[in-house]
């Protein structure tokens, strides 16, 4: 595939102004919805073939989210890319001043592994509802799933105006040399960096959407058994491999040895005695990762799982407690099944903890203690969270979802998506009916008319 070339055959389409318009690109998405709901099942099989992801798991994270976004983008985009009104200023008066979305042009999305055809399809749906033109790079890690994701972009769009191109760093390296209009970036925080660098030399605005340890915060007014059953399928969902999964938990330590024993009961409600047998409960993505995992349960005070075997990249749901934070648990994002649990005696204690890392891309709290749950989403940073509940913010296309500082920059999801991958224009279209003279020169005497004129205003 020559890169330059198709990038320049994708310039010369958009130039066309096609992607512009509305129509043909609402049919469009009715197309590769189409050719999506025909290949349902194949979705759930490349899942599964790249790393045991149960069907249901498959429809609940991935083809459903990606059939509802479509579905709200073709009802919704003829709103969504109308131009807004909005109210002139003082400065403005006499106009009927407007916000355009204006597709920004060429658009490049990146897509990681761990959700490999949700993260692939959704920004290709918003970028194409804004009117760009796009080429998405899947990830090299889940072959079947990547190979689907080219058939399905390959079946529906022209190259001009769509593909996939399909390839590990040395492609996504070729692809990062070109000049694009925007960069849609899902992944690891260091090649975040990467990309940044890349799009920093042509000035591309990029959205990042990263990863990090984010905390999840239990107090002893919860309920623990529910507070347990819902950690456990937050964390364990995916075989732990979710980007806004609770890394590890801050607990109140009165509770600390009951909550220990909720979630080992819970555990086994989800996956068994042996959740290796489980077909639920997926695997490590590839041995080079499992590893990774295993060497971070050197030293470490298992209280629950720690079994593995890396040539079926399999690591079983494993608690630990009470990691020291130089510990290799507590180094970097986990980004698998094993959970720590940490506690804290008082609410410093907390700051303590969250603040020996970058802001994560998501933090929860469970309590009924609506203070405590208050203070923690107001004094610390992170993209997004949940009170009671991990991941769920992630399924309410009305939230922005991104990150925030190391997390990531930008956000998306229905609207906000559709946002992110246009252009806000603003412009004035100004009446030739009334001209006052104050803003002319000479300006001599005309300052407190002018003084009184920003008051009126606001
Ligand atoms: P990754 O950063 O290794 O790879 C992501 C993509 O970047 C892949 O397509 C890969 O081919 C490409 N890539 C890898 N190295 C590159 C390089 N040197 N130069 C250019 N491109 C390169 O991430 P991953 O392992 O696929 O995914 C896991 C990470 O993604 C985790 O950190 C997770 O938190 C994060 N993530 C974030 C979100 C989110 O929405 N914020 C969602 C899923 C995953």
């Amino acid at each position: 595939m020559n890169i330059p070339s198709l990038l320049q055959q994708q310039r010369a389409y958009f130039k066309t102004q096609q992607t512009k318009d509305v129509s043909f690109r609402i049919n469009v998405l009715k197309k590769l919805k189409q050719e999506i709901v025909s290949r349902e099942q194949d979705v759930y099989s490349a899942l599964k073939k790249d790393f045991n992801k149960s069907s249901f798991e498959a429809f609940m994270s991935e083809y459903g989210i990606v059939l509802s976004e479509l579905n709200l983008a073709i009802k919704k985009l003829k709103s969504w890319s109308k131009p807004k009104r909005v109210k002139p200023s003082m400065l403005t008066f006499p106009a009927t001043d407007y916000i355009y979305k204006e597709p920004y042009g060429t658009v490049l999305v990146i897509a990681p592994w761990n959700y490999p055809f949700l993260l692939a399809i959704e920004p290709l749906i918003m970028a194409i509802s804004a009117g760009n033109t796009v080429i998405v790079k899947p990830s090299e890690l889940t072959i079947h799933t990547s190979q689907l994701v080219t058939e399905i972009i390959q079946t529906v769009f022209n190259k001009q105006h769509a593909t996939s191109i399909e390839g590990g760093i040395p492609v996504a390296t070729e692809l990062l040399e070109q000049k694009w209009d925007y960069i849609f970036f899902t992944g690891s925080v260091p090649v975040g960096k990467i990309v940044a660098k890349a799009a920093a030399k042509h000035l591309t605005p990029v959205t990042l959407e990263l990863g990090g340890k984010s905390p999840c915060i239990v107090d002893e007014t919860i309920n623990l058994k529910l507070a347990a059953k819902r950690i456990v399928w937050g964390k364990f969902f995916n075989g732990g491999q979710t980007c806004i999964s609770p890394d590890y938990i801050i607990a109140h330590t009165s509770i600390k040895k009951e909550l220990i024993n909720a979630l080992k009961k819970e555990i086994i409600n989800a996956y068994g005695e042996n959740p290796k047998s489980s077909k639920d409960f997926p695997r490590i993505i590839n041995e080079r990762n499992a590893n990774r995992l295993k060497d971070m349960l050197e030293d470490a005070n298992i209280v629950y799982g720690g079994e593995h075997s890396i040539e079926e990249c399999y690591i079983a749901p494993t608690l630990v407690d009470n990691p020291s934070l130089n510990s290799k648990l507590m180094q970097d994002e986990i980004f698998g099944p094993i959970l720590p649990i940490l506690t804290y005696a008082d609410e410093a204690a907390i700051g303590d903890i969250i603040s020996n890392y970058d802001k994560p891309l998501s933090l929860y709290v469970f309590s009924k203690n609506k203070q405590f749950t208050n203070n923690i989403i107001k004094n610390y940073s992170f993209g997004g969270g949940a009170v009671n509940d991990p991941l769920i913010h992630f399924g309410n296309h009305k939230l922005p979802f991104g990150g925030v500082g190391a997390s990531g920059i930008g956000a998306y999801h229905g609207k906000h998506g559709f946002d992110t991958f246009s252009h806000h224009k603003s412009i004035s279209k100004r009446g030739t009916w009334f001209d006052p003279p104050v803003r002319y020169a000479p300006y001599k005497g005309k300052i407190g008319l002018l003084k009184k004129m920003f008051k009126w205003f606001g």
